[in-house]
């Protein structure tokens, strides 16, 4: 296929086991490359103390959430440790159709429900260099108590065998590297400067 005709914008979901960093390649991308639109999901979770209302979620009561899925205003909604989570279908449909390149972070429930509402997207999912490693986070982070942690590892690999759905394995070993390799996916963006800026 020629360059010219790769679409200029397309869907990108990434998704993959929790605890393996799609928080921060996302943030990294919102620092560096905000040609990408983030997605703002909808959540009833409550607000932790850095997120910002608007832009790292739009917080909404159970009730609401409930309305949003009864008026079909969600491409896709999941539930993550007892907390709803949903994308607006709305913002996604408009950037996609102003050209602009959209990525979704959602777990992988929500990857299944956007390849069947929209098979054009491209499901990337983020591993780490090995499961081991994985382990290693969900064991580190030294919050939780035993009990939380045995069941965290059990679905870790309940998680890590989803591998195989995706287009695409980025592997989160250095997270400028997968930020990089995942904006790669999205495309060039529609205005590229003319010259590189010298250090
Ligand atoms: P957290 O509460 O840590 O921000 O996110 C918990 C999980 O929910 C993560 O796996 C995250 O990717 C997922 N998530 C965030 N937004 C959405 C969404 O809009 N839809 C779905 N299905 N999952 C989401």
């Amino acid at each position: 296929m020629e360059d010219d005709a790769r679409p200029a914008a397309r869907l990108v979901v990434l998704s993959g086991p929790s605890g393996v960093g799609k928080d921060s390649v996302i943030e990294l991308i919102r620092a560096r490359s905000p040609w990408v639109w983030l997605s703002v999901s909808v959540t009833t979770r409550p607000k932790r103390d850095y997120e910002v209302d608007g832009v790292h979620y739009t917080f909404v009561s159970r009730p609401e959430f409930e309305r949003m899925v009864a008026s079909g205003q969600l491409l896709e909604w999941a539930e993550f440790a007892g907390n709803l989570y949903g994308t607006p279908r709305a913002p996604v449909e408009a950037r996609l159709a102003a050209g602009i390149p959209v990525l979704l972070k959602i777990d992988l429930q929500g990857a299944r429900q956007v390849r069947q509402a929209m098979p054009d997207a491209l499901l990337v999912f983020l591993a780490p260099p090995s499961p081991e490693e994985l382990k290693r986070r969900l064991i580190g982070r030294g919050t939780e108590d035993e009990e939380t942690v045995r069941r965290r590892l059990e679905h870790a690999d309940e998680e890590l065998a989803a591998e195989p759905e995706f287009d695409v394995t980025v592997v989160n070993d250095y997270v400028e590297r997968a930020a990089d390799e995942l904006v790669g996916l999205l495309g060039s963006p529609l205005l590229t400067p003319a010259h590189h800026r010298r250090n």
